[in-house]
């Protein structure tokens, strides 16, 4: 899952950063109010973590904003402000969570994890089409009931692709789910993580669908 990061404060905002990458979701950092309304308009997050005092455009604006423009992507709140009518304020205004910093990464996770089940509409956390099984609560995959080990680029195409068995993903969508940003992409990358999964599982377990894309048989 791509997360949206929205944090001034440049400490708070790398460790949040570099946890996330442990934990094996692409993050990408933005640190005001403007660039991150920017960024969910034209991105495809699947969360946005948000800071309240922000330069430009605080983070209670930004979050009306999104919801005035009928964007229902999940949003958690992080801010230093315990304030109860902060909180009030923005759940009020259509934050899905709550976190007041400073807060154990465990907790941040756990909380992503929850926030991301809810808005799937599914409280069953495992992805999978028979063969390959991923859990995204402990970042875990398996084929034919064997332990996969993975890298976290790995993971990601793994766990993008398993989301909807039978949908083929394009280049650009893989990616996008892949990659941060910032992140170079070679053109040939999405064919090596493949080529790599593939050895990891079995060469019928992902399947191309020459001029489309990729899928995994559902
Ligand atoms: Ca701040």
């Amino acid at each position: 899952m791509r997360i949206l990061l929205v944090e001034d404060d440049l400490q708070i905002g790398a460790a949040i950063s570099n946890a996330l990458d442990d934990a094996g979701m692409a993050a990408d950092w933005v640190k005001d109010g403007s660039a991150a309304i920017a960024s969910v308009t034209s991105g495809s997050f699947g969360l946005v973590l948000l800071d309240i005092g922000l330069p430009k455009k605080d983070g209670f604006s930004v979050l009306k904003q999104l919801r005035q423009n009928r964007n229902a992507v999940p949003v958690i709140i992080i801010t230093a402000r315990d304030a109860v009518e902060d909180r009030i304020a923005g759940l009020d205004l259509g934050a899905d969570d709550y976190l007041v910093k400073p807060f154990k990464v465990d907790e941040l996770m756990a909380r992503i994890r929850a926030v991301a089940r809810r808005h799937s509409g599914s409280a069953q956390p495992l992805l999978s089409n028979g063969e390959i099984t991923v859990n995204p609560s402990n970042k875990t995959a398996d084929y034919q009931q064997e332990a996969l080990d993975l890298t976290g680029k790995e993971y990601r195409l793994l766990h993008a692709l398993i989301s909807t068995p039978g949908r083929i993903y394009s280049r650009e969508e893989l990616e996008e789910k892949v990659y941060g940003w910032d992140e170079e992409v070679n053109s040939n990358a999405i064919e090596f993580l493949i080529h790599s999964l593939r050895k990891k599982t079995h060469k019928k377990a992902i399947k191309n669908v020459r001029g489309l894309g990729w899928m995994v048989p559902k």
